[in-house]
């Protein structure tokens, strides 16, 4: 069975003929898709299940999306905002990472795929109108922006719809090597295709499903070849066994397949988590160490590792980074701005690399 291994799809009835759903149907070519007048009615089915997180990666929900595709990021704890803003064309992601937010986040736990694509457009026209300021967009917080692009060639679709858009800068953020589309396509200045790196270690123990880290950046490297800008989120950083060592050699290797001028954005997220996802970690991954350090409640709450060694962590990789691309902006995701300071030694709006990117 090929990644992602689908047993079920639910599809709504208004969105049968839909281009989105010819394409889901071939895709999946052995399963018999449900038909449903509401995709809602059929929402809780999963929750009989022994692992209803697994269920619903499993079950693939195609219909229109009726609320908006585009929410603006509101800016955290006091950090400049940094003009992101996320569309949630899929919700749901079959990689299955043990930290991830969505196990908890979200209470319909199918891959939900929105098949209006054209109101997207409609919304995404209707943001930028009357603005000039710069805005970065990305399709990866509710999944993973590559995940289904074999099957379903998303990528090809959202590229270009922004390629006649250059205010805004779409970002594609992955942790797969599904590339192929891609290499078919001319690249486009305001495009960025992202990958989120971790340690070997890591990836091994906690991100089930997803590409190792040699073949995302040998990915990486073939889309750097053929002209596109790549971006790199080390996120969650986690400490764990001889992590700086392991960082260190990611952040080389990294460098290894992009050459400095080609990497649009490199972010720092520390591990976090809502406290109710502790006991989802310990029931679904028994195995995994990544709870195994000291945490504290912060005003978000949110759990996060004490202060010094959030620092240290955020030190060891800005140290990193900067020795190989001292001109590449490099950015804190959902940090305050004290931990921003002592990291970088000011706030980001005086940092000129961050200001050129995120207006
Ligand atoms: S790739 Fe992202 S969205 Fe998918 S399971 Fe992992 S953390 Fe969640």
């Amino acid at each position: 069975m090929s990644f992602p291994g689908f047993s079920k799809i639910l599809i709504a009835e208004e969105a049968v003929s839909t281009p989105l759903t010819k394409k889901a149907k071939a895709a999946w070519p052995d399963i018999a898709p449900q038909i449903v007048r509401n995709l809602a009615d059929h929402e809780l089915q999963l929750d009989m299940e022994p692992d209803p997180v697994a269920a619903g990666k499993r079950t693939l929900a195609l219909g229109p999306n009726r609320g908006k595709f585009i929410r603006k990021c509101p800016g955290t704890m006091g950090l400049v905002c940094c003009n992101y803003w996320v569309i949630d064309l899929v919700e749901g992601c079959p990689i299955d990472c043990s930290y991830c937010i969505l196990q908890g986040y979200l209470t319909d736990r199918r891959i939900r795929l929105a098949t209006n694509i054209n109101d997207l457009v409609d919304e995404i026209d209707a943001e930028l109108a009357g603005g000039t300021q710069p805005v970065r967009v990305g399709t990866g917080e509710l999944s993973d922006s590559l995940i289904l692009d074999p099957q379903l060639g998303l990528a090809e679709t959202l590229i270009d719809i922004f390629r006649t858009r250059p205010r805004a800068t779409l970002e594609l953020k992955t942790k797969t090597a599904n590339i192929d589309s891609l290499l078919n396509l001319e690249p486009a200045d305001n495009i960025v295709i992202g990958w989120s790196v971790n340690t070997p270690a890591i990836i091994s123990s906690d991100e089930r499903g997803a590409s190792n880290l040699h073949d995302r950046l040998a990915a990486a490297r073939q889309i750097v070849k053929h002209g596109w800008k790549v971006a790199f989120h080390f996120d969650p950083l986690v400490l764990h066994d001889r992590w700086e060592e392991g960082y260190r050699r990611v952040v080389d290797d990294i460098f290894s397949v992009a050459p400095p001028e080609k990497v649009a954005w490199i972010s720092l997220g520390a591990f976090r988590f809502h406290p109710s996802l502790k006991q989802v970690i310990r029931d679904r991954f028994p195995m995994s160490d990544i709870l195994n350090s000291e945490f504290v409640l912060c005003p978000d709450n949110k759990m996060r590792y004490v202060k010094p060694e959030r620092l240290k962590l955020f030190r060891t990789l800005k140290n990193a980074i900067v020795a190989k691309a001292p001109s590449t902006p490099l950015y804190l995701c959902m940090e305050g701005i004290e931990i921003w300071e002592s990291v970088f030694g000011g706030s980001p709006r005086g940092d000129k690399n961050l200001c050129q990117v995120f207006g």
